[in-house]
């Protein structure tokens, strides 16, 4: 049975003054540490990014990017490159966010481009998918997940995989308090796995980590974490109070 690392990334979205981006980050750098059972992560606004990263030094806390841009340079009124976001102190970008997909209308096309990039850059991906509410009402999910996945992840080689955090995000759950049940997540985690293993293979399918999202919270961690093929979380409102965002690592963490 492959042991994959816990995975727990805190998505603050467009929150958050300055000050409160900086109180915010020291304090999951206090709680953190150096601790490393858990790989954790904070993704502040693009303007804080900077100043994340100061307080979170010394600590093993990673920073990420909420978004990036699909070329590395260039006359892109308002976008940010890949190398931007490493010399902002990112490691991480998320991508494929289902607001940004289902609100900005960014397509499967434009992920794929943002994955490779990214990935070429040097960054590390969390690729968001997810299917609507009323796509699962029509079981349609399965399909949902096989296409987005796989439309994200071509051409990619082994190497950039294993660069990859999948986030299963249900669109129903994300800012609703409507939780994915345990074994609803583990379904939709072990398809995602098994589709990993028929196309890519053993290595990537065991390596990759697949981190569930929506409406996560302290209470409910630990029955998430609980299903053997999720691997940690992404999580929205509960990662805007550092007591909260926390708790959830260490749940993670202990499970
Ligand atoms: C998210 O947007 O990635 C998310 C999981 O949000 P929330 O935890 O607020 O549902």
């Amino acid at each position: 049975m492959p042991t994959r690392k816990k995975f727990v990334a805190g998505n603050w979205k467009m929150n958050t003054t300055l000050t409160e981006a900086k109180t915010l980050g020291a304090a999951v750098a206090k709680g953190v540490g150096t601790d490393e059972r858990v790989t954790t992560v904070v993704c502040p606004p693009f303007p804080w990014l900077t100043a994340v990263a100061e307080v979170l030094k010394g600590s093993s806390v990673a920073i990420g990017a909420q978004n990036v841009h699909f070329e590395k340079k260039g006359a892109f009124t308002g976008e940010v490159s890949p190398a931007m976001l490493i010399e902002s102190g990112c490691t991480y970008a998320i991508i494929g966010h289902s607001e940004r997909r289902h609100i900005l209308g960014e397509r499967e096309s434009v992920i794929n481009h943002k994955v490779h990039t990214a990935l070429e850059e040097g960054l590390h991906v969390i690729l968001c998918m997810g299917e609507t509410l009323a796509e699962r009402e029509r079981n349609l999910q399965e399909r949902v997940f096989q296409r987005q996945v796989f439309a994200a992840c071509a051409g990619l080689t082994d190497e950039q995989f294993h660069r990859i955090v999948i986030a299963y995000e249900p669109v129903w759950a994300i800012g609703t308090g409507k939780v994915a049940t345990p074994e609803q997540a583990q379904e939709a985690h072990k398809f995602v796995r098994l589709k990993l293993r028929q196309l890519y293979g053993d290595n990537i399918a065991d390596a990759t980590p697949i981190i569930y999202g929506g409406s996560v919270t302290p209470e409910n961690t630990a029955g998430l974490m609980s299903q053997s093929d999720v691997d940690g979380a992404l999580v929205g409102v509960a990662s805007l109070k550092a007591t909260s965002f926390l708790e959830i690592v260490k749940a993670a963490g202990a499970v």
